[in-house]
């Protein structure tokens, strides 16, 4: 007869899936390459939309192979159920990484671990853990009555939970747009590393050399871990200003003229846009970036120019 003590163990490794032989890869081992290192972001559709959709774009961006795809997550759980099986597919299914993202905010820690054990269990162990914007319009809603007041608190309470998972968490170039110095908000993503996250990918910027800045003042404080940065193209003027308004990035008056310029022209707007993104990426990898994340806004073809236009240099083939 098994010993209580032996059965445990033994329950515990089945739970964790290595006696099945699943592989558990970390995605900041990739970031230990010399080439840089491409990675997606995806959203799921909203649930008014066939999850179908989700899967033509994907079926596209496969083709530029990508090293690892992200998948959103609607902040209180709204989609919760879509970010665990889009990822799972692209896990299973495609056979390329997933990096599920988790916000915390709105969930108890118990929610929280029923979603890290969903996700195990899809053989899932990459996670962004994220706080989650405060929701607008609710009055009286107070960060202090969270179970999870930051990030950091998320992320520490993954640890807990398991040692399989690997740990991103968001970087914010130009300041997270609540917090009043950036020196206060780099002293709060030192501690929100040192919590435990193995990379970070940075929001969304437009000039690079707000991003060059960044490393800068991060190494200073050491924080030594890989830092993505994220580029988004401008494919649609309105778009951008509402993004741009939610996340605080600043817009270089470059990026400003051809906004105001193609402001009625879709089309250019795209060219545009694409051109941009392209310039902004290829002079990251000169700069030797260990990787561009690219939110693609579920958008495969005008992904696909980026990455045609800035070279195989970026593809992980
Ligand atoms: P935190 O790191 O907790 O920081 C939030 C604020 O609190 C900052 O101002 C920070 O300076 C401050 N702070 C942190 N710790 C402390 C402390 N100990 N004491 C005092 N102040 C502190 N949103 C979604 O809803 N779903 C997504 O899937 C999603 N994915 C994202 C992916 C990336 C790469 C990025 C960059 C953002 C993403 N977001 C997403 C947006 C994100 O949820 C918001 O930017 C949110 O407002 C902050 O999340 P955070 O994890 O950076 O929060």
């Amino acid at each position: 007869m098994l010993s209580g003590v032996f059965f445990n163990i033994l329950v515990n490794i089945c739970l964790c899936n290595k006696v099945f032989g699943v592989d558990y890869m970390k995605i900041v081992e990739m970031y230990e390459s010399k080439k840089p290192v491409l990675s997606l972001e995806i959203f799921p559709p909203k649930m008014d939309y066939p999850l179908e959709t989700v899967f033509k774009t994907l079926d596209e961006l496969k083709k530029l192979n990508p090293k690892y795809i992200s998948v959103t997550y609607g902040a209180g759980g709204s989609n919760r159920g879509r970010t665990v099986e889009i990822a799972s597919r692209i896990k299973n299914e495609y056979k390329i990484e997933s990096l599920a993202h988790l916000t915390s905010i709105g969930h108890s820690k118990e929610e929280v671990y029923s979603i890290l054990n969903e996700l195990l269990n899809e053989n899932i162990n990459n996670i962004m853990a994220l706080r989650g914007d405060i929701p607008g319009g609710v009055q009286e809603f107070d960060i202090k009555n969270q179970e999870y007041m930051y990030a950091s608190d998320l992320i520490k309470d993954i640890n807990k939970h398991s040692g399989d998972f690997g740990i991103a968490a968001a970087a914010h170039p130009d300041g997270h747009p609540e917090c009043s110095r950036l020196s206060y908000d780099l002293n709060n993503l030192k501690q929100k590393v040192d919590s435990g996250v193995d990379f970070l990918t940075t929001q969304l910027f437009f000039d690079n050399r707000i991003y060059y800045d960044f490393i800068e003042k991060c190494t200073q404080i050491g924080i030594n871990c890989p830092i993505v940065p994220g580029i988004m193209p401008v494919l649609n003027a309105k778009q951008i200003r509402r993004i741009i308004y939610l996340c605080g990035a600043s817009m270089p008056a470059k990026l400003l003229i051809l906004v105001d310029k193609y402001e009625n022209n879709p089309e250019d707007m795209q060219k545009a846009g694409i051109e941009y993104a392209s310039r902004q990426v290829e002079d990251l990898i000169k700069n030797g970036v260990p990787g561009v994340h690219l939110y693609t806004m579920n958008k495969s073809q005008q992904i696909a120019e980026i990455v045609q236009n800035v070279g195989l240099e970026i593809t992980t083939k």
